[in-house]
């Protein structure tokens, strides 16, 4: 089935079999997207609110998200009921539960005298006879489940036509389940790692009960993705899109490139504070290695002259690198409108490739609640002044180990795939104080040691970031007999999966010595090194 309007084909829920996750503004809502998409089954998230008649796809299943509100409020968010008269399985987990419980009856549903968060024991119950089916939830899992739990309200009695499949200790109704349809609730969150068996649990959900195919495989979505993208755009358009070398940017341009080959246009903007000779290698690797239409712009003059003085303002050294930014790819970008413009079997310029992430759409989606705005999704396609481009994001519907799944598939070397991130205004906020070019110098050569040594040891994947940051104090130190005063280097390197809390990485002692010597000796005008342990919060991963 094909958009009739634009002849697009169709977006993934209506190609693979999709579980929609209504979400009720939990903090673990896209967890349960990830565990479903990591049993390879598509999966999309919606807030609690979404209109079912308005719903473009009809999905094989729906689960119902936890989220901090008591169902008996007067401004609690109530899914639309007409979900209850799809036909498909539902699942609610916490808050889900006590929706479906309340949508039954509203007296179901009550502030326990017990808050119950952390570990629990569970019992499944199982049925015989005419409610056999009910166990399917609780299929091939043990009787005694550890899970992980995180309510202050309860059912006060099982709601009229279910059974209880599963109980702890504080929750008699910890499950249920509906003895004809299939609907089914619990208390607990089978999302997180801590329950130990939540993945089965949800399978036994999506896969057995829904009936979904675990076909969502990377393999699966690249052909159908270039198909999209090829149907999009058209047989001239063109599109525009800057690569930083990153694993995002880089993996949306070669599925560019794979689409619509050169009419589409790479432009990498060389700011002066990359890493040691970024710029080279990310020109030798999309250009020869990938065969992307790429144009590098040198422009680390005007980016160092306009940063030469600025000392004790992070934001503005964001700000001048973030705008010059802008203002440089703006300018390449009309260079290239206008001369594509006359080229014969080509059409003009109109898009631009954002490598938005599924990780920024649910953000701007989720429900956060009556009182809460929600933030605007960022659009730099606005930022590009008079030359009204629509955007095109070919990793919306992406995780990060999805888009590095994609990567790979893609042919994108293992170096680039696991790359650490790198901050838009680079090496400009790991230079504490005034960046020149004798600092950045000096934090490259650092940072290509500390990295270069972190990959000897086999550590950079364990590592989820890793860098080493100058501060502009000097020491002393006694090199050759002679004394000196040089500068600090800081080395950071922490271990996080979502970048929202982050632990200091753990290098053996001798680890770090190594690097000390190298870098003291190999990096003039560094006399010590220092190795940054802090946490975070309260630190932030980068310095400024
Ligand atoms: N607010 C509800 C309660 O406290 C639901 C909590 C949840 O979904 N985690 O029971």
């Amino acid at each position: 089935m094909a958009d009739s309007a634009t002849n697009v084909p169709p977006p993934p829920h209506t190609i693979f079999d999709t579980i929609l996750v209504l979400d009720f503004g939990s903090q673990y809502t896209h967890l349960i997207t990830r565990r479903l998409r990591e049993l390879n089954i598509y999966s999309e998230m919606l807030p609690c609110t979404q209109k079912i008649s308005e719903l473009s796809f009809k999905p094989k299943g729906i689960i119902l998200s936890g989220g901090p509100y008591s169902v008996y409020w007067d401004d609690a968010p109530h899914v639309d009921p007409a979900v209850f008269d799809m036909g498909v399985p539902i699942l609610g987990i916490c808050y889900g539960l006590q929706e479906i419980a309340w949508h039954s009856d509203q007296k179901n549903v009550v502030a326990g005298e017990k808050r119950e968060y952390g570990h629990a024991i569970l019992n499944v119950h199982k049925h015989s006879g005419k409610t056999a089916h009910v166990d399917a939830l609780f299929a091939g899992l043990e009787e005694d489940m550890d899970v992980w739990m995180s309510h202050g309200d309860k059912l006060s009695q099982r709601p009229a036509g279910f059974v209880t499949v599963a109980s702890s200790g504080n929750a008699p109704f910890a499950g249920i389940a509906h003895e004809e349809k299939e609907w089914f609730g619990i208390q607990f969150h089978p999302e997180v790692t801590h329950t130990k068996k939540g993945t089965p649990l949800i399978k036994n959900f999506a896969a057995n009960i829904c009936g979904a195919k675990q076909d969502w495989t990377m393999d699966a979505f690249v052909g159908k993705e270039i198909e999209r993208i090829r149907a999009l755009v058209g047989p001239k358009g063109q599109v525009i899109g800057a690569v930083s070398g990153g694993v995002d940017s880089t993996v949306a341009a070669k599925l560019m490139h794979e689409a619509i080959g050169d009419r589409f246009h790479a432009i990498m903007v060389d700011n002066g504070v990359l890493r040691l000779n970024e710029a080279k290698q990310v020109k030798e690797t999309l250009t020869a290695g990938l065969g992307i239409n790429l144009t590098v712009i040198d422009a680390s003059d005007r980016f160092l002259d306009l940063l030469a003085g600025v000392k004790d303002d992070p934001e503005k050294k964001r700000k001048i690198i973030g705008n010059t930014f802008i203002e440089i790819f703006q300018e390449k970008a009309k260079e290239i409108a206008a001369a594509a413009k006359g080229s014969a079997n080509e059409g003009e310029i109109e898009w631009l490739l954002q490598g938005t992430l599924y990780p920024d759409v649910i953000e701007s989606i989720s429900f956060k609640g009556p009182s809460a705005t929600i933030k605007t999704h960022h659009n730099v396609g606005g930022l590009l002044e008079g030359m009204h481009l629509k955007l095109i994001e070919p990793l919306r519907e992406l995780f990060k180990d999805e888009v590095r799944a994609l990567g790979t598939q893609l042919g994108i070397p293992e170096d680039l795939v696991w790359r650490h991130p790198f901050p838009g205004p680079g090496l400009a906020i790991r230079i504490i104080g005034e960046v020149t070019r004798d600092q950045v110098r000096i934090a490259q050569q650092a940072d290509h040691i500390f990295i270069e040594e972190i990959k000897k040891a086999g550590y950079y994947k364990q590592i989820s970031q890793a860098y080493a940051a100058l501060l502009p104090v000097k020491a002393v130190g006694v090199m050759g007999d002679k004394r000196v005063h040089a500068q600090v280097i800081a080395l950071r390197a922490v271990e996080t999966t979502d970048f929202m809390t982050a632990d200091v990485f753990d290098f053996p002692t001798k680890f770090l010595s190594k690097v000390s010597t190298r870098i003291v000796n190999e990096v003039d005008g560094v006399c010590r090194v220092l190795y940054e342990v802090t946490s975070k919060p309260p630190g932030t991963i980068e310095m400024e």
